[in-house]
């Protein structure tokens, strides 16, 4: 007779072995029964079992054999990269965007609608709204939904514990959204979204120490720690833009004084554009646009690299100031690698040459081991980064690859 925790042993060594080799084909595939075998340290028979189960789900698929000089050539096994669908959305800008992914993270459509200041339940349904759009189009079985949300989440309750812009307090939408779609979903936060596409999707791939720094309307980290994401205790870990770094400085929209944001986010450095472009007539913020209230951060990132001269010492204090702190991020963590996106990076090398030499100089292991300071390498859309990263959280916590 089989007890009850034999059968439970069985199905656990069952599912593991099926994640085990998915993720080997995932990571190193195309490749044959016999080198899976190898490196799964699973019996050919066994692998043979998953691969036929695999295979059964489309999960893989068989390309064709390789030659070799004797004997049978070995079938050789793929991942079947269309054989689920991940919905994303992407809740940290100020538009919110879904896209639908393979399993390679490859987006294969894009839906987005404007928030126009929607916060509380107005913004919930504009997410329904969204969802409601693209879910229709989507054409193979779906994995589930990938959330990335600005804030600070309870990740094990998919649940928004806090999102000032959105007007979010403990916002249950990881459960709202499942029970209104029937879907697995997972919540994640933007910038830990960001490192995570980066870590399975991007040049960095697998660099298991390093940190992507979100700097637009917000800024913040997601740290990526000996190949884990690094949670914390829950009370958003990598909230940068939210550290006081100007004594008795302007207000921040945490409530606080002189956080980072107020200095060196998109919209500190739009309101200082603003101020330039009253007082200065010949700066080139005219050229770029025609009225004041007409500047973003692209206008002012346009006029910069005209060579607007009122503008450098601008960029020069928001290097500064990035530059800090992430001296502060590589001496505390002992980070090789810090990569950085959002609408300020727009500003290009010069930025990064502040922030690389503030670096070198406030951080001691910055003169030892230099860090790679650089931009995310997947994309400079935003957006897909955080919708990349979303639609990994469901690639790991539902078919068990990676992390
Ligand atoms: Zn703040």
């Amino acid at each position: 007779m089989i007890t009850v925790t034999a059968k439970a042993t069985h199905a656990q060594t069952r599912r593991h072995n099926n994640r085990l080799v998915l993720k080997t084909v995932y990571d190193q595939g195309p490749l044959s029964r016999a080198a899976i075998a190898r490196s799964t340290n699973l019996t050919a028979t066994t692998v043979s079992t998953v691969i036929a189960e695999l295979l059964a789900d489309g999960l893989v698929e068989e390309i064709g054999a390789i030659a070799i000089e004797r004997g049978k050539p070995p079938t050789l096994v793929t991942l079947g990269k269309d054989a689920r669908h991940i919905v994303a959305v992407d809740l940290s800008r100020n538009y919110f965007q879904a896209s639908i992914l393979n399993l390679r993270g490859e987006i294969q459509a894009r839906e987005q609608l404007p928030i126009n200041g929607a916060t509380g339940e107005a913004a919930v349904d504009l997410i329904y709204q969204l969802l409601d759009e693209i879910l229709p189009l989507v054409q193979k079985p779906l994995l589930g939904l990938g959330i990335g949300a600005p804030g600070i989440i309870e990740r094990n309750q998919n649940l928004i514990r806090h999102a000032a812009n959105l007007g979010w307090e403990n916002l249950k939408l990881g459960e709202q959204l499942a029970a209104r779609y029937g879907l697995h979903v997972q919540v994640i936060n933007d910038n830990q979204a960001a490192v995570l596409a980066e870590f399975l999707f991007g040049q960095y791939k697998q660099t298991p120490d390093m940190v992507v720094v979100r700097v637009g309307n917000g800024i913040g980290a997601g740290i990526m720690c000996n190949g884990q994401l690094l949670h914390g205790n829950g009370a958003g870990v990598g909230e940068i833009g939210h550290v006081m770094v100007v004594e008795n400085g302007e207000r921040c929209t945490c409530g606080n004084e002189g956080c980072l944001e107020t200095v060196a986010s998109s919209r500190a450095v739009v309101k200082r554009a603003k101020a330039i472009a009253q007082q200065e007539f010949s700066s080139y913020l005219h050229q770029f646009a025609p009225t004041v209230d007409e500047i973003t951060i692209g206008t002012v990132v346009q006029a910069f690299q005209a060579g607007d001269p009122f503008l450098q010492p601008v960029v020069e204090e928001v290097g500064q100031h990035l530059g800090r702190m992430i001296a502060n991020l590589v001496t505390v963590l002992g980070m090789p690698r810090i990569l950085l996106c959002g609408s300020v990076t727009d500003f290009g090398s010069p930025l990064l040459e502040i922030i690389r030499q503030e670096v070198r100089q406030r951080a001691l292991s910055g003169r030892i081991h230099e860090p790679q300071i650089d931009m995310v390498s997947l994309t400079t859309n935003l957006s897909d980064l955080v919708i990349m990263g979303a639609a990994a959280t469901l690639l790991a916590n539902e078919l068990g690859l990676f992390l």
